[in-house]
């Protein structure tokens, strides 16, 4: 590879690899063929995806990634939407601040995404923040200040000021769809080829990169 450039805001992690980093850079299709590379990864991540369910476009329903970058306009009560690791990730935050945070699984289980070490740990967390969690619990109608919940087939209303959602992760493919064609060779990693965890993103990065002899588009 001739040059190589990463547009990313983590530089400490980066400072001693050698890798000039720019921060605060929005990579746009302009910038990357002003730059010319042979390679391009495109490691853009992913979003939340939000389900169809009525009332989801009202402006108390925020993404689990919007909600901790706005904190301050977060008002409890909270119900937030999956039990995953992200949910309860979400859920732990906001219950250590005081509020009050009620999780919602449509499974049997919590952070069932997790090893078993980690649930464990992340299931204490929980409980040591007073959440409460409804299992087997399906959120079906979302109105201001209230939410209808199903479970056995029994519906109830449950007062949420917020309702945070942290259901499936989306890869941000369309980055990728949009900037591959800029260069000879183009890969997604990371979340943005299929959405996990960190140690995920840092192996598939990894190994897609070491291979680079092999791949022509990806
Ligand atoms: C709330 C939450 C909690 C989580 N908790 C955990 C956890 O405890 N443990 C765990 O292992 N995983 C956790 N995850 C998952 C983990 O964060 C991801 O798997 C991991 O961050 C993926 O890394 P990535 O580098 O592929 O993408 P990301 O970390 O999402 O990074 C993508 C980056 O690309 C940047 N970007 C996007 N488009 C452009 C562009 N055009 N130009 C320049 N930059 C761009 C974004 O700003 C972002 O910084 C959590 C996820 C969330 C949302």
């Amino acid at each position: 590879m001739g040059k190589s450039q990463s547009f990313c805001n983590k530089p400490r992690t980066l400072e001693t690899s050698g890798v000039s980093v720019t921060p605060n850079q929005e990579a746009d299709a302009d910038l990357i063929k002003r730059f010319g590379p042979d390679v391009l990864v495109v490691a853009a991540g992913s979003e939340v995806q939000r389900p169809d369910i009525p009332g989801i476009d009202l402006s108390h329903v925020k993404l689990a990634t919007e909600a901790l970058m706005n904190q301050k306009t977060i008002k409890e009560p909270i119900l937030i939407a999956d039990g995953g690791l992200v949910g309860c990730e979400v859920a732990v935050y906001f219950g250590s601040e005081g509020k009050k945070v009620t999780l919602v699984e449509m499974l049997s289980e919590v952070a069932f995404d997790l090893d078993a070490v980690s649930r464990l740990e992340l299931l204490e967390m929980l409980k040591e923040n007073n959440i409460s969690i409804l299992k087997e619990t399906h959120v079906v109608d979302i109105k201001k200040e209230q939410l209808k919940v199903r479970r056995n087939g029994a519906e109830r209303s449950i007062d949420a000021k917020t309702f945070i959602i942290a259901m499936s992760m989306r890869p941000r493919r369309e980055i990728f769809g949009e900037f591959a064609h800029l260069a000879p060779a183009s890969i997604a990693v990371g979340d943005c080829a299929t959405p996990g965890k960190i140690g995920d993103a840092i192996h598939d990065g990894a190994n897609k990169t070491l291979n680079l002899s092999t791949v022509s588009q990806w």
